[in-house]
């Protein structure tokens, strides 16, 4: 890693002759990240952070899970970085639409890529567009009120769910279908989706791994939560438990304890007797999803059992040939996240994310987060990551190219093209909005789903809850 942040002495912005300007596109939390490195790297900086929609925070508002909201607390460590006099959010704006990134380096010395994942991995199978074969990025979405999924409609009307993946993300589909409304309806969950989940005829769930419960991809607390759903029974099969020499080798080695915790609780699960409860989760592995099936919409999936070869760490699946017919009426597929190339920029099609060297791209470019590394790890990874690529950025000092304009011509460009920019303090009158909607309906927030209800805020339309 090359020198930290905070040790930068700002010499090279006193070569430019003014504070070092640079543009972070996304405001999840690697972009708020990289903003804190800039900002307390000692080098004289003023940082513009761009996004899309009018609110800010990417997957911490979009992507937790309602019922984790204490996760989202996080967000008072952003709105620090916000508060800082060298910030400014500019909300509402489209890199690649609104302004392109060539346009992008004009006003800015560098440019920071923190846009994220924004779709899903593909299957690759027979049937998995079949109607209720769904992505959990859009059941996610859709539960915390994305406006790119608001209109998604999901046909919960059936007995059978089967979620295929054993990531966070799994854990979080197979939750959210097994809680009750009543327990739902107290989160900021979107109104329209406790209504939706309120009628579901969902009471069988399957999560289904292709590969055993020493590479689940879960983390202990998450697979523990499955467990202590009221009205909800869960099943591990015990032969499921029992680990080749890899897998024990494995669990033996360093950095395994979420692992072996992992393993615990399954263990645990597996000695449970049922006790009737109306709904039930099935956890199951060394199974392969191999075809959807179904005329008019799903009505069964085709899993062929799994077999791991290779050595400790590099275990892959591979198909034995025996194949089983689960019927069911929904999948949601959580296999992760890909990202989203915006135009003109260097993109790695096969890992689906901007190619970069530690964080840079090219003198100039960088990238961090999810569009840096792939979709993995924690909201805290991004800490680390994102001073990385800081790091990159003050060492190609001396020879970034210099932005001519200012960022003051940007916002008459914007204005040009009919963009209308939403600055922090627009953000917060949105937020104390849904804050009031939530109140008025007994939970923390309710988010608005629309960017044109957003923008109506500021424009002091009523704001009545959406239920
Ligand atoms: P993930 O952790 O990468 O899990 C993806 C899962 O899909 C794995 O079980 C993987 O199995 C499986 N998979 C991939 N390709 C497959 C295929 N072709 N067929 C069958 N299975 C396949 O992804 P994620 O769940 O989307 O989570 C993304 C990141 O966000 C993770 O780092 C996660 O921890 C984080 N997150 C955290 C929380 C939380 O803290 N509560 C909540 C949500 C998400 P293999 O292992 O065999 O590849």
């Amino acid at each position: 890693m090359g020198k930290p942040a905070a040790e930068n002495t700002g010499s090279t912005s006193q070569a430019i002759g003014r504070p070092l300007r640079v543009a972070i596109v996304g405001s999840g939390p690697s972009g708020f990240y990289a903003a804190d490195a800039l900002l307390r790297s000692g080098t004289p900086v003023h940082v513009a952070m761009i996004e899309r929609f009018p609110t800010p925070y990417g997957l911490v508002r979009y992507g937790v899970a309602p019922d984790h909201s204490k996760i989202r607390n996080v967000i008072k460590v952003y709105e620090k970085t916000a508060a800082h006099g060298e910030f400014s959010f500019w909300g509402n704006v489209t890199v690649g639409r609104d302004v392109s990134v060539d346009e992008l380096r004009r006003y800015f010395d560098a440019v920071i890529f923190a846009f994220g994942a924004e779709t899903d991995r593909r299957l690759g199978i027979p049937g998995e567009t079949l109607p209720r074969s769904y992505t959990a990025t859009a059941f996610c979405g859709w539960y915390n009120g994305h406006p790119d999924y608001r209109d998604r409609v999901f046909d919960l009307g059936h007995r059978v769910a089967v979620v295929i993946g054993q990531g966070n993300v799994a854990m979080d589909v197979g939750r959210v279908l097994a809680k009750s409304a009543e327990e739902l309806r107290v989160t900021d969950m979107a109104s329209q989706a406790v209504e939706a989940l309120g009628t579901s005829n969902v009471r069988d769930i399957y999560i289904v791994g292709r590969r055993g419960p020493a590479q689940a991809a879960f983390t202990p607390k998450e697979i523990s939560e499955l467990g202590e759903i009221d009205g909800c029974d869960i099943f591990v099969d015990p032969a499921d438990l029992e680990l080749n020499e890899a897998s024990q080798a494995e669990l033996d080695g360093p950095d395994a304890s979420a692992s072996q915790r992992n393993m615990e609780v399954l263990r645990r699960f597996a000695q449970r007797s049922p006790t009737g409860a109306p709904k039930r989760i099935f956890i199951r592995f060394f199974q392969g999803p191999v075809e959807i099936r179904g005329s008019q919409g799903v009505e069964a999936i085709v899993l062929e059992k799994n077999r791991l070869t290779g050595p400790p760490g590099g275990q892959k699946a591979v198909g034995t040939g025996e194949l089983e017919v689960l019927p069911c009426g929904i999948v949601f597929r959580s296999i992760g996240y890909r990202g989203v190339p915006i135009p003109g920029i260097p993109f790695d099609e096969q890992r689906g994310i901007v190619p970069n060297d530690r964080g840079r791209v090219e003198p100039g470019l960088y990238a961090v987060g999810w569009i840096k590394r792939g979709p993995s790890g924690l909201i805290g990874t991004n800490k680390k990551d994102s001073e990385e690529t800081v790091g990159r950025l003050l060492e190609d000092l001396p020879q970034l190219p210099r932005a001519q304009a200012e960022n003051q011509d940007l916002r008459e460009l914007l204005a040009q093209r009919g963009v209308r920019v939403v600055t922090f303090s627009d953000w917060r009158k949105i937020d104390e909005a849904e804050v009031e909607r939530g109140r008025l309906l007994g939970k923390p927030r309710d988010n608005f789903t629309s960017i044109e209800q957003m923008l109506g805020v500021l424009d002091g339309q009523p704001s009545r809850p959406s239920a």
